[in-house]
């Protein structure tokens, strides 16, 4: 943010209005600031981060995620600075649940693996490593591989690792239901409806 200047009058001082764009505070000029902010939509960051774990570099996650070369960058730095965060041993406050999958693609395994991984047969209908994640409102990530994405397999890692009382946001997804029960308060993020998460 604070590399940020006004192109008119090099104020520093913002607004943030609509649309990714900031107003001065000073000259009322309204701007694309080429800094800051970085706006991604949840299905972006998913889509960011999958390939940011499988491959990690620049170019396959330009080319996969169809994202410009800038922000791949900056998702790079918004998730490095995460990670070099300290992780709490148990979460409490709000925090947001989601799992996801990792993994090579489907087609690229051998006829052996694919056999292995037909028979263990997780996740919702794919065979790719299911992870659990846990994110803090203040950019604190936990993340843990998990057998599968059922109640069973969800519910006692959040039990383990966030305090009765802790609110949960996750998805509709029905590994999630029943956590209420749990001493958790659950709140239910859309994600198919363009609901955006900082
Ligand atoms: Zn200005």
């Amino acid at each position: 943010m604070d590399k940020t200047k006004c192109p008119r009058c090099s104020g520093k001082k913002f607004w943030k209005v609509r649309r990714n764009k900031i107003k001065c505070k000073n000259c009322k000029y309204e701007f694309r600031s080429k800094v800051y902010p970085l706006s991604l939509s949840r299905y972006e960051w998913k889509k960011f981060l999958k390939w940011f774990l499988i491959s990690g570099r620049i170019k396959t996650i330009m080319e996969q995620a169809g994202f410009s070369k800038y922000k791949v960058l900056k998702c790079c730095e918004v998730v490095r600075l995460a990670m070099s965060k300290d992780v709490p041993s148990v979460f409490e406050g709000i925090v947001e649940v989601d799992e996801t999958y990792i993994g090579g693609s489907w087609k690229n395994k051998n006829k052996a693996e694919k056999m292995k991984e037909a028979r263990s047969r997780r996740g919702r209908g794919t065979r790719k490593q299911p992870v659990l994640g846990i994110f803090c409102r203040d950019g604190k990530v936990w993340a843990t591989e998990i057998e599968g994405v059922e109640a069973k397999d969800l519910q006692p890692v959040i039990e383990k690792k966030a305090r009765k009382g802790t609110i949960i946001c996750s998805d509709t997804w029905c590994g999630y239901t029943g956590i209420a029960a749990k001493g958790y308060l659950h709140r239910l993020v859309n994600h198919g409806k363009g609901q955006y998460s900082d």
